[in-house]
């Protein structure tokens, strides 16, 4: 959002390796000043001469690079796994290895980044997870539960563990039966044979089968007579899921079908905010885990070479004890940003303490985090209060930050420190933020399950897009970027929060982010662009331009031409993650 010259600008490193990918594509003598810059300044990156010309050229599309100057061109080559020459035509000279794919007029985006979600959360989910975000309707649960049950062993569990809303399967603003979970006979039809979990948010409500409701009742958890389930069931059923279910294939399993789902929906790059301490009690939810162990089926996926999609990976902390020990000896004991493209670590979030009052250690963490020069997030769902006396969650973050900052001098600028979701900041608190250099993460969740406030300061459901847009726009301005926090209360799917940023509208149809909207170049920009510059990778990642890493989604209609309710339906047809294609929906023809 920011206009300062330092990131609008390409470096002069980028410059020299996008120069020297685009010259060695177009087959031309590199100068043999750019030559020694190159063996220079890009000796880790030389790979053996045997063909320099690109592996792939897709021809023949409307390609949104989301450069700084939003250009369109219909012409890409990617080359050892970045983007070599992006232009209106390829005259790149094809070597006998070179795809060309015809994009036949299709919208290209880069690979979206989502800065703030779970998906650590969703490949370890017990049971053959199955999102049901894009459900529509009770038939679209059967069809999509009929559709798993097909492909996986007889008598194995379907579980769909948050993400998803009853609001979101609602039919008919009329029928007060609609805006339900389908029920034990529904599932029935579906899946007769597999034993079903389906569960909202972070404790539920929830719904079974047959198969299931036996299964659990065996277990002493109580399931009424249409499945449905209610109260601590659902987290007693969870808690049997995991403790039936996990073990370490079934985890690399669920990493796998995570990835793919991501994949799916375009989501190439995934910064993972951790999980609550699991205590392997019926007192766990859905957002509950080990977060010392359950990265590892993620390493392993990676370590096999089937990691498809890029992971970054934050340290949760959130002690009430003010000396935060545990916080103390990650700072002492990790690091921040090591790892290689596809997967690394990240910073301290999305708490970095318990809660953000007096009593709980937030400042005291805060100055640990900065002394230690590591980047904090924290999250903010709250509102301004009234009387104001009492302060917000994120007011009492930005003086947090601020305390921080006066001891750490520059370390939220230099950092890129970040508060997520913000539904209640203001303008006088995104200005105190912006000052010290502090970013903002935004988050349509309230999508699925948010209301207009019943009274509030703000007459808004939030976050607020339109106020905090505007304000990146002035000089100096306020970082922003776009999140789904998906996977419990709300989708992965990034279409689904454009959808929202960009209408206001709720699951239900119902607007409430009035005034709030940006516009959907606006959206994808805090998608892609803006949100490679939150992960520090903004010399590689979020936009199509020569020297980034090849990441792009072909698209199955028009984002910027379709019609708002379509913009739920947008799919890829065709991702492409470091130059490698991870998923082909059928509709290109790919022999090139
Ligand atoms: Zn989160």
């Amino acid at each position: 959002m920011a206009s300062d010259k330092q990131r609008r600008g390409f470096s002069r490193r980028r410059f020299i390796q996008g120069a020297a990918a685009a010259a060695a594509a177009s087959g031309s003598m590199l100068s043999s000043a750019a030559r020694e810059e190159k063996h220079g300044e890009e000796s880790d990156r030389q790979r053996p001469p045997s063909d320099d010309a690109p592996n792939i050229v897709f021809v023949n599309g409307r390609i949104h690079t989301m450069d700084d100057e939003n250009t369109v061109v219909s012409a890409v080559s990617i080359r050892d796994g970045r983007f070599a020459e992006v232009g209106q035509a390829s005259r790149g000279r094809h070597g006998p290895n070179t795809k060309v794919i015809d994009l036949r007029g299709r919208t290209v985006v880069p690979g979206i980044i989502d800065n703030h979600n779970h998906i650590v959360l969703m490949g370890n989910r017990p049971g053959f997870h199955t999102p049901l975000e894009n459900a529509y309707s009770i038939p679209d649960v059967q069809a999509i539960y009929a559709e798993r049950a097909a492909g996986i062993p007889r008598d194995a569990w379907i579980t769909t563990i948050g993400g998803f809303h009853s609001n979101h399967i609602y039919a008919n603003p009329s029928d007060p039966t609609s805006g339900r979970l389908p029920t034990r006979a529904e599932l029935d039809i579906a899946v007769p044979n597999n034993p079903v979990f389906i569960e909202i948010g972070f404790t539920g409500p929830a719904t079974t089968n047959s198969a299931g409701k036996a299964l659990f009742e065996s277990q002493g958890i109580t399931v009424a007579e249409n499945g449905s389930m209610t109260g601590t069931n659902p987290s007693k059923a969870l808690l049997y899921l995991r403790q039936t279910l996990l073990n370490p294939e079934s985890r690399r399993r669920a990493v796998i079908d995570a990835m793919n789902y991501a994949a799916t929906v375009g989501v190439t790059t995934h910064l993972d905010q951790g999980a609550f301490q699991a205590t392997n009690t019926a007192a766990d939810g859905a957002a509950h885990e080990d977060n010392f162990t359950m990265h590892i089926p993620f390493l392993e996926v990676y370590g096999q070479g089937k990691g498809i999609v890029r992971l970054r990976i934050n340290f949760l902390h959130m002690e009430s004890d003010q000396a935060t020990p545990e916080l103390v000896q990650r700072l002492k004991n990790a690091f921040q940003f090591l790892g290689n493209d596809m997967v690394k670590t990240g910073a301290i979030g999305e708490f970095i303490a318990a809660g953000t009052n007096a009593a709980s250690p937030f400042v005291a963490a805060a100055k640990r985090v900065a002394a230690a020069g590591w980047r904090a997030e924290v999250h903010s769902l709250g509102r301004r209060n009234t009387p104001a006396s009492n302060p917000a969650d994120f007011e009492l973050e930005i003086m947090g930050f601020e305390a921080a900052n006066a001891d750490s001098p520059g370390v939220v600028r230099e950092r890129r420190w970040v508060i997520a979701h913000v539904p209640g900041i203001t303008q006088e608190w995104i200005d105190r933020l912006q000052k010290i250099g502090g970013n903002l993460s935004l988050t349509g969740w309230q999508y699925l399950a948010g209301n207009l406030p019943a009274s509030t300061v703000a007459p808004y459901a939030g976050p607020p897009f339109r106020m905090i847009v505007d304000s990146g726009r002035r000089p100096g301005g306020i970082h922003a970027g776009m999140s789904s926090d998906g996977m419990q209360i709300a989708p992965m799917n990034p279409w689904l929060h454009m959808y929202f940023a960009t209408t206001g509208i709720n699951a239900r149809k119902v607007l409430i982010n009035p005034g709030q909207q940006i516009t959907r170049q606006e959206v994808l920009s805090l998608y892609t662009r803006e949100n490679g510059w939150f992960l520090r990778e903004e010399d590689e990642l979020g936009t199509i331009e020569p020297g980034k890493l090849a990441d792009l989604v072909v698209l199955n209609s028009d984002y910027f031409a379709v019609p708002n309710e379509d913009l739920k339906k947008i799919r890829s047809v065709l991702t492409v993650v470091g130059g490698n294609v991870v998923y082909d929906g059928g509709v290109l023809d790919l022999r090139g």
